[in-house]
């Protein structure tokens, strides 16, 4: 990188010792708009580079809750609300025991440039506990979600952050998180969070749409070479609410998916994943993928393997942060994939991205890539502000016109940089400006 922008990124790795994710997240961006920053006077004046590395605001708190034995147990819960620019911050709750500072700092960074891709008026922000939900029974999981409500209930509103999921927090979380809200709050107020059940003020589609949107990205990329999902095999990693709803949208489109995996290994089904057996599995029983080999004719379990030495035509990391590294890109490349979308936020390392780009894959990074879900949240605030309902073919509609927005200015903005087809740096950079632009508008803050 030019030497001024090495300046600023030795300077945040200076403020932000021991945090290798967010650091990573950092660099992406940076390199990936070397040539806009270095073509925007006034970006370098107004220091905004340096402004947008730095978040907002950072809450750490303590969560201490009672188990079912009545041992008291402490977490540490986290809300990085890191840029109000374009509306109030926006992002998703992450319970997972590998939660730090640095994760969620990463994904508040990157939720800034996702969500200004969407269109719509929201900020960026990310939170979340090194709290392990697996394991723990209904109401040990209601009384961490309080516990860790009542410290969070001072931050946020339906105008000043809304939270949602993300891993380890679906319905059942934002169920126990929002019912406490309201107890605290004094009042029902539907926009403080989203990903609500469709009863009491959830959107219709909300669910899906972070899978479904994948693949409709996935397949408006294909569109650019006269191609489609169709017929075509993918793997896909991961084994949640990201990878179910891929696979249900890419089965719906004709394509077909053969894996799924977690922490325990990975699954192998020539057949093409049954989506509804998956959904008993894990929403249900909240069980393992191994038990869905168990019953499943032709599937093979793998314990302990990655997805990504089976071949196929697409590959979908829909599991975590960093899955898929340089190797596996190569293997990926060796068995034929042509390519990669990214359904988790982050999931390939710096060294596999470089990889996909010089095996001429197509690359989709998932600022772009997963934005469906964050953009359908945004569609729920709208309801829950105009107090209305809209039915799932509606939100489906506007779904599939935000993911075509997205893909058309990835690729515009890439072209203007002299970066042709290159999806990283047309999502990085549009999102970024977006931000940007507005940021200088309202001043030095
Ligand atoms: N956690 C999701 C994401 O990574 C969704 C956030 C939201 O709906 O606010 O974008």
């Amino acid at each position: 990188m030019d030497a001024r922008l090495e300046a600023v990124y030795e300077e945040a790795l200076k403020r932000n010792p021991t945090q290798p994710e967010f650091q990573q997240a950092v660099r992406e961006v940076m390199e990936s708009l070397e040539p806009l920053l270095l073509s925007r006077r006034d970006y370098q004046d107004s220091a905004i580079l340096e402004r947008i590395i730095e978040p907002e605001r950072q809450i750490m708190f303590r969560v201490a809750w009672q188990d079912d034995d009545n041992k008291v147990r402490v977490n540490r819960g986290y809300r990085i609300q890191f840029n109000s620019t374009l509306g109030p911050y926006k992002g998703g709750l992450r319970f997972h025991p590998s939660v730090t500072l640095s994760v969620i700092k990463f994904l508040g960074f990157e939720q800034i440039f996702k969500n200004a891709l969407t269109g719509q008026g929201i900020g960026g922000g990310k939170g979340g506990s090194d709290f392990d939900p697996h394991g723990k029974s209904d109401d040990e999981v209601m009384r961490f979600c309080q516990a860790f409500m009542m410290e969070l209930s001072r931050h946020i509103g339906a105008d000043v952050d809304v939270p949602a999921g993300d891993i380890g927090v679906g319905a059942r979380e934002i169920g126990y998180l929002f019912g406490q809200y309201k107890r605290i709050a004094n009042r029902n107020e539907a926009g403080v969070l989203t990903g609500k059940a469709v009863g009491w003020g959830g959107s219709l589609g909300r669910t899906e749409a972070t899978g479904y949107g994948l693949v409709m990205f996935a397949n408006n990329m294909l569109a650019e070479r006269g191609d489609s999902v169709e017929g075509k095999t993918a793997i896909v990693s991961g084994s949640g609410n990201v990878a179910t709803y891929a696979i249900e949208k890419l089965h719906q489109l004709g394509g077909k998916a053969v894996s799924i995996s977690d922490s325990g290994g990975s699954v192998y089904d020539p057949d093409g994943i049954d989506v509804d057996l998956l959904k008993l599995i894990k929403e249900v029983r909240r069980g393992r993928v191994a038990e869905y080999a168990a019953v499943r004719p032709n599937a093979e379990f793998r314990a302990g393997q990655k997805v990504w030495e089976i071949p196929a035509d697409l590959a979908l990391p829909c599991a975590t942060q960093n899955e898929v590294d340089a190797n596996d890109v190569r293997a990926m490349h060796h068995h034929g994939i042509e390519l990669v979308a990214e359904g988790a936020n982050m999931p390939l390392t710096p060294g596999a991205i470089e990889v996909a780009e010089n095996s001429k894959m197509l690359f989709a990074p998932g600022k772009a890539a997963n934005a469906g879900g964050v953009a359908t949240s945004a569609l729920e605030m709208q309801q829950n502000a105009s107090l209305q309902a809209w039915p799932a073919d509606v939100v489906e509609e506007k779904l599939e016109g935000i993911m075509e927005d997205i893909h058309s200015t990835c690729l515009t903005t890439a072209e203007e940089l002299d970066a042709p087809g290159n999806y990283m740096v047309g999502a990085n950079a549009a999102g970024f400006m977006k931000v940007a632009d507005a940021m200088i508008q309202q001043g030095v803050v």
